[in-house]
């Protein structure tokens, strides 16, 4: 899997302060997507041990709230094993620190064949981007239709509940 950026003080995509990876490959070619270079799977690095290790030391600050993974798209086929090699080692390594994700798809189309990487979530943001939906208002999300998702509730429930 190849990434395109590690951030390791991002205040935009989750709360409080956080270290974010950005992973390559995307397919849903949304209109206006905010990040179109990430489409490509070959654009940036290879995600190696380095790279994990970026990350790992960047989180072991008191002051980072957790790790939020955005791509590209993190649940395309490709990257979905590398995707839970890197949450498991940051849930393994810090369990107190919480987990984002966003992904272009919906948590219905993903539960049943992609639970194990779901259930490594605290919470995760779902839904293409829609342009006509844009709203710069929205903390954490782009357009309207997208959602922010408590994941161990809806989990526990076994039906999507929204974050307050
Ligand atoms: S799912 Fe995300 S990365 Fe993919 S095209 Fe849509 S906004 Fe861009």
């Amino acid at each position: 899997m190849n990434y395109a950026a590690i951030k390791t003080t991002d205040v935009a995509n989750g709360t409080g302060v956080r270290v974010s990876l950005f992973v390559s490959g995307c397919r849903r070619h949304c209109k206006g997507c905010f990040n179109s270079e990430t489409w490509d799977f070959n654009f940036g690095n290879l995600f190696d041990d380095k790279a994990m290790q970026e990350i790992l030391t960047a989180l072991d600050h008191d002051y980072i709230e957790g790790f939020s993974l955005l791509g590209g798209e993190p649940f395309e086929p490709e990257n979905r094993e590398e995707v839970k090699r890197i949450l498991n080692e940051v849930r393994g390594r810090f369990p107190n620190k919480t987990i984002w994700c966003y992904t272009g798809n919906r948590y219905e189309n993903l539960i049943d064949d992609a639970r194990d990487i779901i259930e490594l979530l605290d919470v995760m943001i779902d839904g293409e981007f829609v342009e006509e939906k844009k709203n710069l208002r929205l903390k954490f999300r782009g357009s309207e239709n997208q959602r922010i998702i408590d994941v161990k509730k809806s989990l526990e429930s076994g039906c999507v509940i929204e974050m307050e």
